[in-house]
């Protein structure tokens, strides 16, 4: 176990059935300047417990035989409720002092695809993404027509104070470069080998003039494919969008016969590390391996593998 490995363990959930072994979750919290020396001990045990609840209820019910799109949108929307991480309730604000949204959701098994930008007033993002996803018949819907949807979806609706939180207003006004990062995402597979995986974020603290991220863009922030892969990232999404990250990922192991964890190691370090990006990303293949790479100092993450083995990790490798 290396210096700063916060936290590291391993518990064996009970296997009775051959179909245990398909099915495999993993979450992110975010990438960025996450590093032991900045983090109290009570923040990084709140961390810990909510990705644990998170991971845990994705995992309950992949083995149920659930889908694993209710285990990814389930799975975030405990993430989104905590004020935790930079998505639903503990976004970033933008330069107007507001909090605006981004998500994304894909299917892997019929390359199916929802995502909303630039939402003010949808308390899970993540579940109206889901929704444009299977009820819009289109693929990207933003600001206030994706809100006009989530009404007619009935959607929970929120004013914009409900994502207010004096911690992320504190980094609007010092501009800190700490603790920015916070997206969350989940990539899962289920029984029948579907993978599906998502993201919901705040975006960048301090974003200004409508910006968009990575983070609700199909091919950059969200990619599945059950011939390849499933991709959640985050980081600094300009360059996650410039390389076209999630999907690159994919196109290497279909294309060029990478296996997943090279392929990710390339699109992190080479690809986006070259021209100044930085974050990570997580993924599943399709037979459930399970990959999680960054090039920052720390990323969230927790994984429930096809041998039913959890891991919760927050600093470097
Ligand atoms: N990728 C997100 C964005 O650029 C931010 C993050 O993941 O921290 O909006």
């Amino acid at each position: 176990m290396k210096k700063y490995l916060c936290l590291l363990f391993v518990i064996l959930f009970s296997c009775n059935n051959n179909d245990e072994n398909k099915i495999a979750i993993v979450i992110h919290g975010g990438a960025g300047i996450i590093l032991k020396e900045n983090i109290s001990k009570s923040k990084e045990d709140s961390i810990i417990n909510k990705l644990d609840e998170a991971i845990s209820k994705g995992w309950e019910l992949l083995k149920k035989g659930e889908s694993s799109e209710l285990a990814v949108i389930e799975t975030i929307k405990i993430l989104e409720d905590s004020p935790l991480f930079n998505a639903g309730k503990g976004s970033v604000f933008n330069s107007d002092g507001k909090v605006e949204n981004d998500a994304s959701i894909m299917r892997g098994n019929d390359l199916n695809a929802g995502a909303s930008s630039g939402t003010s007033n949808v308390k899970n993002p993540i579940t109206l993404a889901a929704d444009v996803m299977n009820h819009s018949g289109h693929v990207f819907l933003s600001g206030k027509g994706a809100e006009s949807f989530a009404k007619n979806r009935n959607l929970e609706i929120v004013e914009n104070e409900y994502f207010h939180t004096k911690f992320r207003y504190n980094q609007l006004l010092n501009k800190k470069d700490e603790d920015k990062y916070g997206t969350v995402g989940c990539v899962a597979i289920d029984i029948d080998g579907n993978i599906v995986a998502g993201t919901s974020t705040g975006g960048m603290t301090n974003k200004k003039w409508g910006r968009i991220g990575d983070s609700p863009i199909i091919g950059a922030g969200t990619y599945a494919d059950n011939n390849t892969c499933g991709i959640s990232s985050t980081g600094s999404g300009e360059y996650f969008i410039r390389t076209v990250a999630a999907y690159q990922v994919s196109s290497l192991l279909e294309n060029h016969d990478y296996d997943l964890k090279k392929a990710m190691s390339k699109v992190i370090h080479k690809k986006i590390g070259s021209i100044g990006g930085d974050g990570g990303m997580i993924g599943i293949d399709k037979n459930s391996n399970i990959s999680m790479e960054f090039n920052t100092p720390g990323m969230y993450r927790a994984y429930v593998n096809k041998y039913g083995e959890k891991e919760i990790l927050l600093y470097e490798n």
